[in-house]
Parts: structure tokens; C-alpha cells; sequence
């Protein structure tokens, strides 16, 4: 069966990079380039730290462009030093959420369930969750990549998720940030695998967009964004230079 051709999402995520000078200059830039080319057949998104939020959304506002949180809690309200309501990311302005970054797995410990806590909170809010999964290099090398997707995207996916309401990320974590990034066969592979699941367990998974993401640049983005099954990217280091993201938007676009 030929892949359905969903239109393509370039989301950029700023990690914790960047002053707000440098945010409020990196989203003009792309304001403008946007708005000289209204017709790119792709989706944009950047989701800039938590601090710079509300300023990007106000300098993004009526450029097509999205802007997203990189993470949320579970819960709507209350006593959570530190943390971010879905709902508030909601009400500045935000229409998606990252969430189960192999970032926040790793260092924050977060489980494929707590991850699914905080998409079903996204959805609740009316954002749109991103959700994460990808393998670690060991995983990899003992051939368990598939399985290690499955149990993830099992345990992280709201099971009343929807095309409108859930994107799908494949992150290998060796790959990201490392300038590494597997053969496009192998990414197929995985999304392949990824569409299967989402078709079994939704009536639109067909329409599910899925992302690929680590070490996506300019230079590789034709090669990586082509591939059967892949809706877009989900950009690091190369969301953080204008210039790099819109190569990679334009790649995706086909123009
Ligand atoms: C990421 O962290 O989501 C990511 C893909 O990073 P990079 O593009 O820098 O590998």
C-alpha cells in the first residue's frame, strides 16, 4: 500500500538555548521568510523555552507559524514548583506541546505512563501532543529497536488520541544531537512499523503524522524527509539558525 501524503510539520525545538534576544530574532527572521513564501506546503512549529513563550507567541501571531511547549504536567492546576500547565501553555497562545523527549525520559526519569498522563492532559487542554519515543544505541545493537518502539508508543499514546489532536516523533536517541543519523531504509523500517500500530489502534491512524527526528540539517534533509512515511521533522541544534530550519522546512516542502 503506498503512504498516504500528509502535509508535513517542521517543528523546531529550542531545548534550553537561547536569550530572549536571540528568541525574539530567530522567530522575526522566520516570520519573514514565511511570509515571502505564503505557499510552502508544509506546517511550522517552534517551541522555544518555557521564559520566551508568551514573547514568541506575540511576534509569531497571524505568521502561520505555530508555537508549542516542550513539556507539561499532568495535572490542569496546583502545588508543582517548576512545572507547566497544558492549559496555560494553551491559553499564551501555544497549539501543540513536545512530550516523552528522550531529554525528560533521561534526566527527569520519565515513564512511557507519565508520559501518556501528560498527552492526555495536553489533549484535555486542547493542545496538540507530540509524543516521543525512540531507542538507545544498545537497544539498537541488540536488534530490539522495534519492540522497544511498540512498548513505548503502547505505553505513551492517549487511546483516545486522534489525527487532529496527536503527532508521533521517532527519535533514535543515538542520533540525537551527535550529527548521526540511521540509513533512510532504516528510518522506513521504523515508521513503517509505527504506521502499522497507529492504523491498528485509531480509526485515522493512517492520518497521524509522523516526524523523524535527530541530526536533521539542511544537508540531509531531502534524503531523511522523502522517506515513505515520514510527515516532517522534529529539529534540534539546526532549529536554533533561520536559515538552517527554512532549508530544511523547504526540503520538506518539496520547493
Ligand atoms: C531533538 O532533540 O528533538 C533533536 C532532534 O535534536 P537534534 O536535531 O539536535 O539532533
Amino acid at each position: 500500500m503506498t503512504a498516504m501524503r500528509l502535509r508535513p510539520l517542521i517543528a523546531g525545538n529550542w531545548k534550553m538555548n537561547g536569550s530572549r534576544a536571540q528568541a525574539e530574532a530567530l522567530i522575526s527572521d522566520l516570520r519573514a521568510r514565511r511570509a515571502a513564501q505564503p505557499d510552502l506546503a508544509a506546517d511550522l512549529l517552534v517551541c522555544p523555552p518555557a521564559p520566551h513563550v508568551m514573547r514568541v507567541v506575540n511576534l509569531a501571531e497571524g505568521s502561520g507559524i505555530a508555537v508549542g511547549g516542550q513539556d507539561c504536567h499532568t495535572k490542569a492546576s496546583g502545588a508543582h514548583t517548576g512545572d507547566t500547565a497544558a492549559a496555560m501553555l494553551a491559553d499564551c497562545g501555544c497549539r501543540y506541546v513536545i512530550v516523552g523527549h528522550s531529554e525528560r525520559r533521561a534526566d527527569h526519569g520519565e515513564t512511557s505512563e507519565l508520559v501518556a498522563a501528560k498527552a492526555k492532559a495536553a489533549l484535555a487542554a486542547g493542545l496538540i501532543a507530540i509524543v516521543c519515543v525512540g531507542e538507545t544505541e544498545a537497544e539498537r545493537d541488540r536488534g530490539a529497536t522495534l519492540d522497544v518502539i511498540s512498548s513505548q508508543l503502547e505505553g505513551s499514546v492517549p487511546a483516545d488520541a486522534e489525527a487532529t489532536n496527536l503527532v508521533v516523533a521517532y527519535e533514535p536517541v543515538w542520533a540525537i544531537g551527535t550529527g548521526r543519523t540511521p540509513t533512510p531504509e532504516d528510518v522506513a523500517a521504523v515508521h513503517a512499523h509505527i504506521r502499522g500500530l497507529l492504523q491498528a489502534w485509531f480509526k485515522d491512524g493512517a492520518e497521524i503524522r509522523i516526524l523523524y527526528g535527530g541530526s536533521v540539517k539542511a544537508s540531509n534533509a531531502a534524503s531523511l524527509l522523502h522517506v515513505p512515511e515520514v510527515n516532517g521533522a522534529l529539529v534540534g541544534g539546526a532549529s536554533l539558525k533561520s536559515e538552517e530550519f527554512w532549508a530544511i522546512a523547504l526540503a520538506a516542502a518539496g520547493s
